[in-house]
């Protein structure tokens, strides 16, 4: 199969025909070999229109929404950014070929073991993983330049919002279990910014300031 061709049907046909327009994203999208994160009986399925399981109950997201999601961030490349839920490490390798450094946390230790080991493997090494509950957020290298939570939340936490610069922006899903809006926010010196992209579906965000476990 001839994935690179496939890479970049998927960035023409899902990607900028919807509006995804930031070089750096699309870039990224051209060179993150998705297949890998994928199990390998999902190879050929890598590239998609839709999300993909990725074992112990959890999936990667549609390329589309991890684009906009990123989008939604307004990189410049020298940021350092938090995700929470690692899950397959997609996302998070995505952001590492545009930002300078990349904390994510996952809290299922399976998980963010293949991921560790793919990025080791494919030399992403501005790549920092924990095993956590992402919910109270990696207070240890905050302040971030942006925070994306991969997971639906009930609610937004405070922690992120005290976690990021000021200018900087929250992406995160919010509604209820079944069902979010996606949703950034801007911490400006004169407030927080709130605006509402799409609807969406996540899995949940379970923890401490998530759903309970
Ligand atoms: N960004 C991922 C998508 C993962 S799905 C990717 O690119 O593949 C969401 C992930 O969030 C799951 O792996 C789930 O285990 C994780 N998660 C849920 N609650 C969490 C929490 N409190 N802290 C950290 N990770 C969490």
């Amino acid at each position: 199969m001839d994935f690179t061709e496939l890479r970049n049907k998927m960035v023409e046909e899902q990607l900028v025909s919807r509006g995804i327009c930031d070089d750096k994203v699309l870039q990224a999208f051209r060179a993150v070999e998705r297949h890998l994160f994928v199990p390998p009986e999902y190879n050929g399925n890598a590239y998609e229109d839709h999300p993909l399981p990725i074992g112990e109950g959890q999936t990667i997201s549609q390329p589309y929404m991890v684009a906009l999601m990123t989008q939604c961030l307004n990189l410049g490349g020298n940021e350092k950014i938090l995700e929470i839920g690692t899950g397959s490490g997609y996302q998070a390798a995505i952001l590492s070929r545009i930002v300078k450094e990349v904390y994510s946390i996952e809290r299922i230790p399976l998980l963010a073991q293949k991921a560790e080991r793919l990025f080791v493997r494919l030399g992403y090494n501005n790549v920092h993983l924990k095993v956590g509950d992402g919910t109270l957020g990696w207070g240890e290298h905050a302040p971030y330049d942006g925070i994306i939570v991969t997971a639906a939340s009930p609610k937004i936490q405070k922690t992120y919002i005290e976690q990021i610069k000021c200018g900087a922006r929250l992406v995160i899903p919010r509604g209820t279990m079944l069902s979010q809006v996606l949703t950034v926010l801007e911490k400006r010196e004169t407030g927080l910014y709130a605006s509402d992209i799409c609807g969406c579906t996540f899995v949940p965000l379970l923890g401490k300031e998530g759903w309970k476990e």
